[in-house]
């Protein structure tokens, strides 16, 4: 271990050391530590959800007044802003993404906190037609205590993406980031606590999910998880969801199709399906890992796309210039140079890639070349199965019908891009396929006020829109008598 200072976490608004074993975050750029801290234990998580229970009934957080609530949110945008190039270095020694990538999700976190803060301000309960002598209204309350459980390949965003709807919604929030990226999590609460969040309505507990995360998922007081990472871990949340008949949202994993039509406007197409697959290293729920593309331009097209992919700038997350960074953990990487070997065992040609870079700083990082593998069928395993690196199958088409069936021809359904000039084909593809999003002539862009979420084993549930506030509350019914007389029943 190194003799960094021990980082402590937060525990219903008390700064202390965890309970848990001692780890270091490493700079997946250099495998250098970045910080070193203890981990959360189940007697942090305990107090956390004691203590923020405790905040949420005693606080006055959920009673503020919707704009009071509201201009807190505001403020926590504001020093998200303020901060945001100090946010920014941090998240790219953390999770060692490039400089410009972790950048936007800076910004795209303060964003969030605005668009909620504006959610809550202009929330309505509706009048309801009546039937009967009294009024009828539907409401919205607060759940209590809820968990944001986060995977590590968007820090910061994904924090964001529950803690500000939790916190609009006027719950107390016990959030758990990835045990490899814990940093900007903490930095977040206190930012909250800083912008006016009660003290225990915010809790950051870092650690190993299948102790810290399980601990929290069972615990009686956790009124909701709200989960983001692999579609194994949210499968075994729904499970004990179910035995607590508690609600739960999963944002899960992707293996999602591209498909290039053969009236593509072609420079388009290259660079989306690039940016697509490639930016985050591929480590992105929503990477657009099949190909498909049409058998009369598949030849040059994949020529392009290869020699754009060869070019691709691989290397320091520090340099405004990187656009592909290290992969998170060399354990990881290793994984991927599994699927790679799969993929070729399975009958594939690596067309490009399919190594680690070398010499310099690339031998001590955990950096990956992109890779792009063709000659195999939607059904082998590296079709199938979630990579989570920067790793393209690429696979000609025929028909539109036959599209069709391959793109959906997947246990995931998360997201899926249309390349045409044909406004009418385009369309219809988009619809006919299977997904939470489709983009059409793009990819890989995102609306906080747009719904977001997957459909099968890509999850349940719809983050982010107006509607992602209500996740987090529970709806009730009111019913206002204004009889004259006693109900004649009991007469
Ligand atoms: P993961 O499932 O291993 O971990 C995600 C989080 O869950 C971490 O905080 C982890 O500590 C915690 N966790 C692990 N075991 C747990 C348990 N038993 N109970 C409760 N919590 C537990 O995923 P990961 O490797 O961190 O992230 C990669 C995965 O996340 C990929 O599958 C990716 O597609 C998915 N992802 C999905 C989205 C989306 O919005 N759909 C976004 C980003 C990532």
């Amino acid at each position: 271990m190194s003799k960094l200072p021990l980082l402590p976490i937060n525990v219903a608004g008390q700064w202390l050391l965890g309970k848990g074993e001692e780890y270091e975050s490493l700079y997946p750029a250099t495998g250098e530590p970045v910080a070193r801290l203890r981990a959360a234990g189940v007697q942090d998580v305990n107090e956390a959800v004691a203590g923020a229970d405790h905040a949420f009934r005693t606080s006055g957080w959920a009673q503020m007044l919707p704009h009071v609530r509201a201009g807190v949110l505001h403020r926590v945008a504001a020093l998200i802003r303020e901060r945001s190039e100090e946010l920014a270095q941090l998240q790219r020694q953390d999770n060692g993404k490039p400089i410009s990538e972790t950048r936007a999700l800076v910004a795209s976190a303060a964003g969030t906190f605005q668009f909620f803060a504006a959610a809550l301000e202009t929330l309505e309960g509706t009048i309801t037609p009546s039937r009967g002598p009294y009024v009828t209204m539907s409401v919205h309350e607060p759940m209590g205590v809820v968990a944001a459980i986060t995977p590590w390949n968007s820090p910061i965003a994904s924090e964001a993406q529950k803690l500000a709807p939790a916190l609009a919604a006027g719950n107390a929030v016990i959030v758990k980031p990835a045990e490899v990226t814990p940093l900007l999590a903490l930095e977040l609460a206190k930012i909250c606590e800083a912008a006016g969040v009660p003290k225990g309505i915010v809790s950051v507990l870092p650690g190993k999910g299948s102790v810290i995360g399980d601990a929290l998922t069972k615990h009686p007081l956790i009124k909701r998880v709200s989960f983001t990472g692999g579609t194994t871990t949210g499968k075994h949340i729904a499970h004990i969801a179910a035995d607590k008949m508690m609600p739960v949202s999963l944002e899960l994993g992707g293996k999602s199709a591209t498909m290039v039509l053969e009236d593509a406007d072609l420079d388009h197409a290259v660079n989306g399906v690039l940016y697509g697959i490639f930016s985050s290293s591929g480590e992105s729920c929503i990477a657009g890992s099949r190909l498909f593309v049409a058998r009369g331009i598949y030849d040059a097209f994949v020529a392009r796309l290869a020699e754009a992919a060869k070019n691709l700038r691989v290397g320091d997350p520090a340099s405004e210039r990187t656009q592909m960074g290290p992969l998170i953990t060399a354990r990881h990487r290793e994984g991927i140079e599994r699927y790679v070997d799969l993929g070729v065992s399975e009958g594939g040609r690596i067309r490009t890639g399919g190594v680690r870079p070398q010499g310099g700083a690339f031998d001590k990082g955990y950096f990956y070349t992109p890779t792009i593998l063709e000659g195999l069928t939607n059904s082998a395993r590296i079709t199938q199965e979630e990579i989570f690196g920067p790793v393209l199958v690429a696979m000609p088409f025929d028909t539109e019908d036959e599209l069709i069936a391959q793109a959906n021809d997947s246990i995931y359904a998360l997201a899926a891009g249309v390349w045409s000039r044909d406004f009418k084909r385009a369309w219809r593809t988009g619809r006919a396929v299977q997904a939470g999003t489709v983009w059409i002539n793009t990819y890989k862009q995102f609306s906080v006020s747009t719904p977001f979420g997957g459909w099968r084993d890509s999850g349940l549930g719809r983050e982010k829109g107006r509607e992602g506030i209500f996740q987090y509350m529970e709806q009730k019914s009111m019913y206002w008598g204004t009889n004259e007389e006693p109900i004649a029943w009991a007469n």
